[in-house]
């Protein structure tokens, strides 16, 4: 079968042929119908510092996807062959204190299909059936395949109330815009997404956030007589990963308020604890999702109207992976998909 691998330790990725995976005893097999390009495919064909860390070649990678069941292990029980699905991509350890309680979304032990073990970007591929999320069969394959970083925003956006809340968003890629769209849906009294991209604001605006702030050119300040914000945000959601981004999140909250941080900065970041303390403010990190309920939340979300289809820019055949993966890495695009059926 065709796969899109990381043969060799620098910068760049093969479409190669590669055996194609038996099926263990707890496992499926899944033809793979689309893959989402994530910022970690990226880094990995970069071949940056996260990557050299953390990835050893060959490696499969890729871990966004959707597919359809196309045969069962022995001891698979609750799932058909012929299901529509995608799958949570980490693994996790069920032995560590956090797993035993069912909080599998902070084992310290997680091991991350498409970086840690082969990933999904091939035609196909097989995973534990504990890791398999059913979508309903009329699920767009495209949208399908966006709910691993759709789960990442509804897992940060959920992370506090939003209802009648003024909540900022930081950061328009992909994974901020449904996070805004999150809060939205969710009844806030305002949702200001900032970035300093007007291509990415744009988009995030044609699709439905209707507060876009670039903070480039513009104080954030200035938006408060328009939206009526007195003393500031009551929640914050930072998805850039950039430190000025998350010194002026802090500067806008009210005191209590209360901050969830999804965007990875790259290096240590030096914030004013000060203001923190006083202000009484809530920081909170996030990472992946919580299996399943935040598969579940997503899921109910996209059946009950939240349409994050919008965020998709892009849609290449897999045999264009090149270029897919040169608009993915150009910091414009929205979300690009990768078409793996013929
Ligand atoms: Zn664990």
């Amino acid at each position: 079968m065709k796969a899109i691998v990381k043969t060799r330790a620098e910068q760049g990725l093969e479409l190669i042929d590669v055996p194609t995976p038996t099926v263990g005893p707890n496992q499926v097999l899944i033809k793979v119908s689309r893959t989402g390009i994530c910022g970690t495919d990226v880094h990995i064909q970069k071949w940056d510092g996260w990557a050299r860390k953390t990835v050893k070649t060959p490696r499969v990678i890729g871990h966004e996807f959707s597919g359809h069941i196309v045969e069962l292990g022995e001891l698979v029980t609750g799932l058909e062959v012929g299901q529509f699905v995608s799958g949570e991509g980490h693994y996790v350890c069920g032995r560590c204190r956090a797993c035993l309680a069912g909080r599998r979304e902070v084992c310290g032990n997680t091991l991350g299909i498409g970086y840690h073990v082969d990933g999904a970007m091939s035609e196909y591929f097989a995973m534990p059936a504990g890791n398999v999320w059913v979508h309903p069969g009329e699920l767009d394959r495209d949208v399908a395949a966006i709910f691993d970083p759709l789960g990442n925003a509804v897992h940060t956006a959920l992370q506090f109330p939003c209802l009648a809340e003024d909540v900022l968003v930081s950061g328009a890629g992909p994974i901020g815009i449904m996070a805004a769209l999150v809060a939205q849906f969710q009844g806030a009294r305002n949702v200001v997404l900032t970035d300093v991209s007007d291509q990415r604001l744009d988009l995030a605006h044609r699709i439905g956030i209707s507060q876009t702030v670039n903070v480039g050119r513009e104080a954030l300040r200035d938006v408060y007589g328009r939206l009526g914000l007195v003393e500031g945000f009551d929640v914050g959601l930072e998805m850039s990963g950039a430190p000025a981004a998350l010194t002026t999140m802090i500067d806008h909250m009210v005191h209590g308020g209360r901050i969830a941080l999804l965007g990875t900065p790259v290096a240590n970041v030096e914030i004013d604890l000060a203001k923190v303390i006083f202000n009484m403010l809530t920081l909170q990190g996030v990472t992946g999702r919580r299996i399943f309920e935040t598969w579940y939340q997503a899921s109910a979300l996209v059946s009950s109207g939240l349409d994050v289809s919008g965020v998709i820019t892009h849609r290449f055949h897999y045999s264009e992976f090149e270029e897919a993966f040169a608009v993915a890495g150009d910091g414009k695009s929205g979300k690009v998909i990768m078409n793996w059926e013929d």
